[in-house]
């Protein structure tokens, strides 16, 4: 965790902290190595997020945070916060990507492209105090390019901040159940698709055929159920791309489309991946909408033996996250093949944490759901729950 703080249009104080992962999430994928360099030895022995996290409350101080690709930043501080129950503070965040995308014209608009473009002295990429360090100088320099002395005038004026676009939406729980299925509405709409024809084939990883249709459409787009001398965009979900070569076997949808690519019809066979990147929405925000939509007709939703063990949990002296963690675990245990989030009947992977494993719950954003309704029924049936740990001292320095 790297941050850099930023008071009349300077910096004046940055912090670190190297973090050791909650046990489960404790695997350290070579791929992130090669990225961060961080290593396994390299926190043993440092503090937990749960410790780190009202240092960077403090620090914080209540001030905006901004950074460079924030929809990724925002889902980190999310999710490790999810993982140890902690109460996020409402805190307003802002992107510099979009920004920069606004005001100048480049090839690549990550971190040190923009940084190279605004002639911003060399950083050490992907270290954490440096990353913020850069992000605040590219915020400083296009808001010194633009004349302007807030973020506020150089976002919303031009409507370019992006995630998120109001107050309270860090902790706010996304999928309320009450978007119908196919309804995007909550994801901002462009016309990015607009003159294009777009095919699937497949199987996707987000969607089911139907959703990834209403998707092209929201975003200006029209598809098509197979590969015609109209396509212009053919979506591959099995396409992977260390073997996409020329000679490889293809599916006969995909074939179809090199075949017409080669006679020079304009068309690109793009992944999953390379389609939501061409929306230019994350992941993340894809997901959450996606979900939102799943959990559709799930208002007052909520499992009932949350309650019961709530209620026999009355009189026992356990600490708040212990008694969270008692009233809220599935009584079958863990879930086995087969066995779906209660919330939004999707997969419950092997790969989910084990804390929300254990609730039968898929993602950080279900067990959010899951929280906020049990919360509320707890507090609507008089149960008694030890009270969460208060981070407001240090939040308000
Ligand atoms: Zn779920």
């Amino acid at each position: 965790m790297g941050l850099a703080k930023i008071r009349d249009g300077g910096i004046v104080e940055t912090a670190s902290w190297l973090i050791a992962p909650p046990e489960g999430l404790d695997h350290f994928a070579p791929r992130n190595v090669a990225i961060h360099g961080i290593t396994a030895k390299e926190v043993d022995g440092a503090p937990s997020w749960a410790r780190v996290f009202p240092e960077v409350l403090s620090f914080a101080g209540g001030d905006l945070f901004v950074a460079h690709n924030a929809s990724f930043d925002r889902s980190v501080f999310r999710k490790a916060s999810a993982a140890f129950d902690l109460e996020v503070p409402d805190t307003v965040w802002y992107d510099t990507l979009p920004i920069a995308r606004r005001l100048l014209t480049l090839g690549s608009y990550s971190l040190p492209f923009v940084a190279n473009a605004l002639g911003l002295e060399d950083f050490t990429h992907h270290e954490a105090e440096a990353d913020a360090v850069q992000a605040a100088r590219i915020l400083l320099t296009l808001a010194g390019r633009s004349g302007v002395d807030s973020i506020a005038e150089l976002a919303n004026p031009l409507g370019i901040h992006s995630v998120p676009t109001r107050p309270g939406s860090l902790s706010r729980p996304v999928g309320d159940g009450s978007r119908a299925a196919g309804d995007f509405s909550s994801l901002a709409a462009t016309d990015v698709l607009a003159g294009e024809s777009v095919v699937f084939t497949g199987t996707l990883s987000l969607h089911t055929r139907a959703e990834a249709h209403a998707l092209v459409e929201h975003y200006g787009g029209t598809w098509q159920k197979s590969v015609t001398k109209a396509t212009t965009i053919l979506v591959s979900g099995d396409l992977d791309p260390r073997t996409f070569r020329p000679g490889a076997e293809f599916s006969r949808k995909l074939q179809k489309a090199m075949d017409l690519a080669e006679k020079g019809q304009p068309l690109e066979i793009l992944t999953e991946q390379d389609l939501i990147d061409r929306l230019d929405i994350g992941q993340e925000a894809l997901e959450a909408a996606t979900r939102e939509q799943r959990a559709v007709g799930r208002a007052g939703w909520l499992p009932l033996h949350v309650v019961e063990q709530a209620r026999a949990l009355t009189g026992e002296d356990l600490n708040y996250s212990t008694w969270l963690r008692q009233a809220l675990r599935h009584p079958a245990g863990h879930p086995g093949a087969g066995d779906q989030c209660l919330r939004c009947e999707g997969m419950i992977g092997p790969d989910v944490y084990w804390m929300f494993r254990e609730r039968w719950m898929c993602s950080p954003e279900c067990n959010d759901g899951l929280k906020r309704a049990a919360k509320k029924a707890w507090s609507d049936q008089g149960i008694d729950r030890p009270s969460a740990p208060s981070y407001a001292a240090s939040w308000a320095r």
